[in-house]
């Protein structure tokens, strides 16, 4: 699955060179963040890390992340809108972890009150690499689907111009007229003015949830500019500004200001850091009024790694989607194996067999955002000293998927221009509104490459690991 640039690669002089337009096209493109110096100024921007060249993607597995994930879309509704299994799956969890724990508190309570909201909103990104079989052979295998904050819908369709164009600079303009187009933060959009108007108050707005810190800002922008272009008013608001002057009225409808909010996009809100007792508080607030969430409560745990597994378990995919068996035979076919530590004869066995061969898995705790996982020899340390404990019960074991790795440069503001092996993750956008029970909007609206170094077992773009990429499908 080469790409057709081999023959470049090693070209120092015309690498060199076209590193140079690369990154002068991702500044006039807009591939841009904040630095991490100023985190929350736009005095001072660069650019946001990319390959230089696309990388290489099996056009089969890349077709086959699409067909599936208006099922993953389906798939993510039915569990958010199922207490019993949600509370099944994630008992023994939140005995021991208490961030799901608390989300957990706040999801009872929100549905022992009775729920305000009667739109919903999804997106989504499910992640997959591509595991390279004994026998060469590639298999899309899905490494998590996340349902809160999911980013770079903006920025990677950013990227394509600048790839296009570093194609041209290397004599391959065939090649840079083959780049798939696409626009994910249009599709995003999409969804979030589909909520708007079924919320069906022209005066409210849209509410950005964001972080205190907001180098990644451009990339929300480029949704916001969506959005105002079909005339949706659209408001940046953090944690604080809700405890501090949000508030419920009639039919507990969210005021922010005295202003109406139709939609609240969460970026912001997905790891314990982003809390503290007012932060919980607000959050509360957000999720017990009559405004569209993205995502609800529900829906963010419906993502954590603790579902993930125990959808991989037989029968669990069959009764959350009945009478759907080609859903559930596509679902499946991407999953990898996942394994519980729940205390018991099945949690000690696969602890054993992890401690005995640690570089066949990965260990996993209840996180989002990169940099958490366990690997080797760690791996096998942390099992070990909690093999006996009912701390092991907060992470969970997933088979390591080993992709083949591939040549390409990773372009950083101030690093060194080098060759490095990488392997990338491949993540599809899905995008779904349901009101009361009928599903109005189920799409995939578009896709995201994200390439790393071998070297980084772990870590996304916000990360500093992961760069930004195109597929170039093969
Ligand atoms: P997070 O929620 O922190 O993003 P992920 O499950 O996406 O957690 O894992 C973070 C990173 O770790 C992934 O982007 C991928 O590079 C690596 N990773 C995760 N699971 C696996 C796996 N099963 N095999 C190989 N690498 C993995
Ligand atoms: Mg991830």
């Amino acid at each position: 699955m080469a790409a057709p640039w081999e023959d470049v690669l090693r070209d120092t002089p015309a690498i060199r060179e076209a590193a140079v337009v690369a990154v002068d096209a991702a500044l006039l493109e807009g591939v841009l963040m904040r630095t991490e110096g100023e985190p929350n100024a736009s005095d001072v921007v660069n650019f946001a890390p990319f390959t230089l060249l696309p990388s290489a993607v099996p056009r089969t597995l890349f077709e086959q992340a699409y067909a599936v994930q208006q099922d993953f879309n389906l798939l993510v509704d039915a569990i958010s809108q199922n207490k019993e299994f949600l509370e099944r799956t994630l008992a023994s969890t939140i005995k021991v972890d208490d961030f799901t724990a608390r989300l957990f508190g706040i999801h009872m309570q929100v549905l022992e009150e009775g729920l305000a909201q009667s739109v919903f909103l999804g997106i989504n990104r499910s992640d997959y690499m591509f595991d390279c079989g004994v026998d060469g052979t590639a298999a899309l295998k899905q490494i998590e689907i996340n349902t809160i904050a999911a980013s770079f819908g903006g920025l990677t369709a950013r990227t394509l111009p600048v790839h296009q164009r570093v194609l041209k600079v290397l004599g391959k303009s065939k090649e840079a007229s083959q780049l798939l187009p696409n626009n994910p933060s249009k599709g995003l959009a999409l969804g979030i003015a589909k909520a708007w108007e079924l919320y069906g108050s022209p005066s409210a707005v849209v509410m950005f949830l964001v972080e205190e810190v907001q180098r990644n800002i451009f990339d929300q922008r480029c949704v916001e500019n969506e959005l105002w272009n079909r005339n949706i008013r659209v408001v940046r608001r953090r944690f604080r500004d809700v405890f501090e002057k949000g508030s419920l009225g009639e039919g507990r409808r969210l005021y922010m200001d005295g202003q109406e909010v139709a939609v609240v996009y969460y970026r912001e809100g997905y790891v314990p850091k982003n809390y503290d007792q007012q932060n919980w508080e607000a959050r509360l607030l957000l999720e017990r009024s009559r405004a569209v969430k993205c995502p609800d409560i529900a829906t963010q745990l419906a993502g954590t790694k603790k579902v993930q597994q125990e959808l991989s378990r037989p029968g669990t995919l069959e009764s959350l989607l009945p009478g759907r068996a080609e859903a559930v035979a596509r679902l499946r076919a991407t999953f990898a194996g996942l394994y519980s530590l729940d205390m018991g004869a099945e949690g000690d066995q696969i602890a054993a067999v992890a401690i005995a061969d640690p570089d066949r898995f990965v260990l996993k705790p209840q996180r989002e955002g990169g940099g958490n996982n366990l690997y080797g020899e760690e791996l096998r340390q942390v099992l070990e000293k909690i093999r006996d404990s009912p701390e092991r019960t907060s992470y969970i074991l997933m088979d390591k998927i080993k992709p083949q790795p591939a040549l390409n440069y990773l372009l950083r503001a101030h690093s060194p221009l080098r060759v490095s092996e990488c392997i990338s993750e491949l993540g599809i956008f899905g995008v779904y509104v349901r009101q009361g029970k009928e599903m109005v909007m189920n799409t995939a609206a578009g896709h995201l490459l994200r390439t790393k170094a071998i070297e980084h077992a772990d870590g996304g773009v916000a990360a500093g690991v992961a760069v930004l990429d195109t597929p170039y499908l093969v």
